[in-house]
């Protein structure tokens, strides 16, 4: 940069760059926010001011800004090998970062395919599953079916399989149809009903459809848990399982895509350890990198491998991207697992976690806050309000307080790095109350 003048850098960028998932114009009201540096769970801004991560950066950042380990495994990693193809030649760190992901599956899901964003992790997932069908003999298999709220990313196939309609809308005519069924929304529960009943009322509602069509569908893919993108909508374990068993019954294939849910963040390393089930297509990405580098990949079972095993090339899965499997990337994934072994961090979590449902405490009980819920280390809940500009202003509000959260319409929501100390952890929670408040009130 040529200057460090705020205003400068901020007036530059709107003239050059343009910012994902805004409307530009809104930053004529809206500051845009340079940063200069991330240490741990902080950004800090070019006038020296700090907000905490407490979003991750969308998601991504597991252990901090400028990580000392992951640093230094990249600085090795650099001087070795930065970047090769990766057909026709491999390189240590994606083997064996495919190996010790296989592990953690127990070798259930045995192969591993690269990509670089979450959007084509997906992509590749519905192709394989797509051609694995068609390779033996099943073409008719090429529907697909994705829940009520669903995202799954925004290039043109992840989006037809993305049910949030502000993202898919304007693209519509563009889209491939697949069938939109029940979500198992925790929040959708009647009288009387538990979180596990409207798990089992969508999974039924889901049978149907398989009655139907599961001749012609050849995937259901489901974000196991969690529904990040529609407002951290929350499900009963049991879904996972009821639509494992439906799959196997109806031979559809189950897509987990655990790109923001996976990497501990459900509470469990991969999501679908919580309803004891593996899928067919496992999709990863944001934190496996540590929230460094662009990585995403896609697991899958040996027998789906085996269905593009041919001495004809038109069979084998012919998908790629230039920086497929890129060394760097893959470095700072085995950085990141290193520090879950090292430093025991799912066990850490759950003390993390439990200190961080105590200082929330004062919101869960908040008579204008509802549906307070928590999975693993993520934590949302529900404003009262009608204000279709809350979600702007909590963010405007947030930041006053040293606070990085970006609500998705009125569900308030932290998806933490699972760094913060004690002190961190009792800031955030009272600066959260003190930012609803205000909001609220305004
Ligand atoms: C973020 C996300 C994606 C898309 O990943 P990108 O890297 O943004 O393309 C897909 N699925 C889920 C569940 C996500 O949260």
């Amino acid at each position: 940069m040529e200057s460090s003048n705020q205003a400068d850098w901020v007036a530059r960028s709107l003239r050059s760059v343009w910012h994902p998932c805004t409307q530009m114009q809104h930053h004529e009201t809206i500051p845009l926010i340079p940063v200069s540096h991330g240490r741990g769970a902080w950004l800090y801004d070019t006038d020296g001011k700090r907000y905490l991560d407490a979003i991750s950066s969308w998601w991504v950042n597991l252990f901090g800004h400028a990580n000392p380990r992951i640093n230094a495994a990249l600085k090795d990693q650099l001087d070795k090998l930065e970047h090769a193809m990766l057909a026709g030649f491999t390189h240590e760190p994606v083997i064996t970062l495919s190996e010790r992901l296989a592990a953690l599956t127990g070798h259930v899901l045995g192969h591993c395919f690269y990509a670089s964003d979450g959007a084509s992790a997906v992509e590749i997932a519905l192709k394989m599953s797509f051609h694995s069908w068609r390779n033996r003999g099943f073409e008719e298999k090429r529907e697909f079916v994705c829940l009520k709220g669903s995202y799954h990313g925004e290039t043109i196939g992840a989006l037809a399989v993305t049910d949030v309609q502000i993202f898919r809308d304007a693209y519509g005519p563009l889209l491939q149809s697949v069938h939109v069924v029940e979500s198992p929304d925790a929040r959708k529960a009647e009288a009387g009903e538990s979180a596990a009943d409207v798990a089992r009322r969508a999974a039924a509602s889901l049978e149907k459809l398989f009655l139907e069509r599961a001749d012609k569908i050849a995937a259901i893919i489901i974000e196991p848990l969690v529904q990040c993108a529609t407002g951290m909508a929350m499900h009963d374990p049991v879904y996972l399982s009821e639509v494992r068993a439906l799959c196997d019954r109806y031979k559809v294939h189950m897509i987990a895509d655990e790109i923001a849910v996976g990497c501990g963040r459900s509470g469990t390393f991969f999501a679908c350890e919580q309803a004891g089930i593996w899928p067919d297509f496992l999709c990863l990405s944001k934190g496996i990198s540590g929230g460094y580098l662009p990585l995403s990949l896609v697991m899958t079972r040996d027998d789906i491998y085996a269905a593009f095993y041919d001495s004809e090339t038109a069979r084998g899965f012919l998908h790629s991207h230039s920086y497929t499997g890129n060394p760097l990337a893959c470095r700072a994934a085995l950085a990141t697992l290193d520090i879950f072994e090292q430093d025991n961090v799912l066990q850490q979590n759950l003390i993390k976690a439990a200190e961080i449902n105590t200082v929330l405490m004062p919101l869960a009980q908040h008579a204008r806050v509802k549906h307070f819920r928590q999975r693993g280390m993520i934590w949302a809940f529900d404003a009262q309000t009608d204000d279709p500009t809350f979600s702007r202003r909590f963010f405007s509000c947030a930041l006053e307080h040293e606070l990085l959260l970006r609500p998705i319409g009125r569900s308030v929501y932290l998806m933490p790095p699972y760094i913060l100390d004690e002190e961190e952890i009792a800031g955030l929670g009272q600066r959260l109350l003190t930012v609803f408040n205000e909001v609220m009130a305004a």
